[in-house]
């Protein structure tokens, strides 16, 4: 199972449009954070984490040429804005695209995307086929189990996912020991870590870290990054030996059996 990181940063990306701070003004590529995505790679199939406003750029840049499937973790803009874009798999694979989340998200995509979901549809929309999913109840697709697990994001409910010895989380404020014991064994966790000041819906580093601490796996990767964090550079030298600042197009394999 391959795992590429399409989108890094927090909401507003990094740079931060009209920023000068030291980490939007950067010339390294590691500082340039689309918004938070990843696709999962395994047996040819592509399954996507969330659209963001940055999707269709993300898909043109990693050239993905199809996509088979979307798991999403939950509704802020960053995470759905580009979902429109997926007409263009639509157009090439004939097919509609199903989308797995929780159903406050299903309610929002309703909302948000209504042409898509109405009745009468006007020609050439998206083709989306909303499936309801629940934390603690896997789902499967394409021969492999995929766990939903809830954090929560402040007061929302958010979904990560667990395939294999992978995790994906973001947008976490907190954990509850059940969905911490659904992480048990896991060997690479990703997981948000906006920056190192107080925040009301978001890890700190500090929280991260003792996130990490507590699940235990081999290692780690920090995620959704806010400029106020630092370069990618000063984020790298405050971490562990096995944890690691993800930065957009980086690309890790992991071993996808349980
Ligand atoms: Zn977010
Ligand atoms: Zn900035
Ligand atoms: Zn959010």
């Amino acid at each position: 199972m391959k795992i590429q990181f399409l989108g890094t940063g927090t909401s507003q990306g990094v740079p931060v449009i009209a920023c000068d701070c030291i980490v939007c003004k950067s010339t390294d590529y590691k500082d340039k954070r689309l918004r938070s995505s990843i696709l999962i790679e395994v047996e040819g199939r592509h399954i996507i984490v969330d659209t963001g406003p940055d999707f269709r750029y993300q898909m043109l840049r990693a050239n993905i040429q199809h996509l088979d499937a979307i798991l999403m973790t939950h509704s802020h803009k960053d995470h759905i804005a580009g979902l429109d874009d997926v007409r263009a798999f639509n157009y090439k694979q004939n097919e509609s695209i199903s989308i797995y989340t929780n159903e406050p998200t299903l309610e929002a995509l309703k909302r948000e995307f209504y042409y898509a979901f109405s009745p009468l549809k006007y020609p050439g929309v998206p083709q989306l086929d909303l499936e309801e999913i629940h934390a603690g109840q896997p789902l499967f697709l394409f021969g492999h189990e995929i766990m939903p697990i809830e954090v929560m994001h402040y007061k929302m409910p958010v979904l990560g996912f667990r395939i294999g010895n992978f995790a994906y989380i973001t947008d976490a404020k907190s954990v509850t020991l059940e969905s911490r014991q659904l992480l048990e064994g896991v060997d690479v966790l990703v997981v948000n870590a906006l920056q190192e000041m107080p925040h009301i819906s978001h890890f700190t580093l500090d929280e991260a870290l003792a996130f990490i601490n507590d699940v235990g796996p081999k290692e780690a990767y920090l995620t959704h990054i806010s400029h106020r964090f630092g370069t990618n550079d000063y984020i790298q030298s405050k971490l562990p030996s096995n944890v690691f600042v993800a930065y957009d197009q980086l690309t890790i394999t992991v071993d996808s059996s349980y």
